[in-house]
């Protein structure tokens, strides 16, 4: 497939789930087992996609690098089991390990409660040509935090700073970090991988069941589980205050995980096609020096 079909295909799966304005936004009219009509039988062919995808990020991913002006940054956020990590595993398997970072954020550490909230994620953020990946991130301020807001007495925050304004205030703040990193070339792209309560109770009942799965179960994910509406009401608020046409939000289904990767990967495609990306051109001076070099490389 030539890669302006590839590109134009992406364009066409991406398109249904990307979120670029957030207040009409309702999380209930994205369905967590949408497949865009595609049937399970297709599945053998949605890997065949997935494969064509796999191949076109990583020469996206060669140019970036080459080019070394852009950045990008891929945002993870889901509950637990939505498949988070085999959505970067499959997506991210074609390209070069030395053009792209991951990194997981848990429950700050001591450390990390001694700063302001983005600290540990600036830190990290990717350099130029390299595609970073944060596997949870600083949303998590906006979800698990307002969902336990004893968490926020642990952040060491000012009393007279923690007041009902800090939601909005946390949503004013990342749409302007991430208008920022624009600002700066670091393209950022969020996902939120959409699961619903029943595929979620299915995957945790394999990861009991399954003793080579034992070790991805953790009781605490089930305690998570019992606040699923606020959790739901929070990912739609923070969708529909921080989702911008500069960072959209990508609403991706996750029910089934075949289609989820194939959405991912498409959106990373629709990406990466969408900054203009090309080998660095050589200019006539260098051109002489390199016809120089092979003209003595030959003589040896
Ligand atoms: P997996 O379970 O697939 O290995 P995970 O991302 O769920 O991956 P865990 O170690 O299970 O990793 O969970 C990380 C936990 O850290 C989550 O429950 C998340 O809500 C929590 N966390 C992340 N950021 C923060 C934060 N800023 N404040 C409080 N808790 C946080
Ligand atoms: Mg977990």
């Amino acid at each position: 497939m030539k890669t302006k079909e590839i590109i134009r295909k992406a364009q066409k799966f991406a398109d249904s789930f990307r979120v670029t304005g957030g207040k009409k936004f309702r999380l209930k009219d994205f369905d967590p087992a949408n497949t865009l009509g595609i049937k399970s039988e297709f599945k053998p062919r949605a890997k065949e996609a997935l494969a064509v995808g796999v191949q076109a990020l990583a020469d996206f991913q060669d140019k970036l690098y080459a080019q070394d002006k852009w950045a990008v940054l891929l945002i993870f956020q889901a509950m637990d089991a939505a498949g988070k990590d085999s959505a970067i595993k499959h997506v991210m398997s074609g390209v070069n390990p030395q053009g792209c970072d991951v990194h997981s954020f848990k429950t700050p550490s001591a450390e990390e409660l001694d700063h302001d909230y983005l600290w540990r994620c600036m830190k990290v953020l990717p350099n130029r040509g390299h595609i970073g990946i944060f596997n949870r991130s600083y949303y998590e301020e906006t979800l698990v935090v307002r969902v336990h807001p004893d968490l926020l007495e642990k952040q060491k925050l000012p009393e007279p700073l923690i007041t009902k304004k800090i939601w909005a205030q946390r949503f004013e703040d990342i749409r302007h970090f991430e208008q920022y990193l624009a600002n700066n070339g670091v393209v950022v792209r969020k996902f939120f991988l959409h699961v619903s309560k029943k595929e979620q109770k299915r995957r945790f009942l394999e990861r009991i069941e399954n003793a080579d799965k034992n070790w991805k179960f953790s009781a605490s994910d089930t305690a998570e589980r019992g606040h699923w509406d606020e959790y739901m009401a929070a990912y739609e608020d923070m969708i529909r205050n921080t989702a911008t046409e500069e960072s959209p939000w990508y609403v991706v289904p996750a029910d089934n995980k075949w289609f989820t990767r194939v959405i991912v990967a498409a959106a990373v495609i629709e990406t990466l096609a969408s900054l203009g990306l090309h080998y660095p051109e050589v200019g006539e001076e260098q051109r002489q020096q390199l016809a120089a070099t092979k003209a003595r490389l030959l003589k040896k």
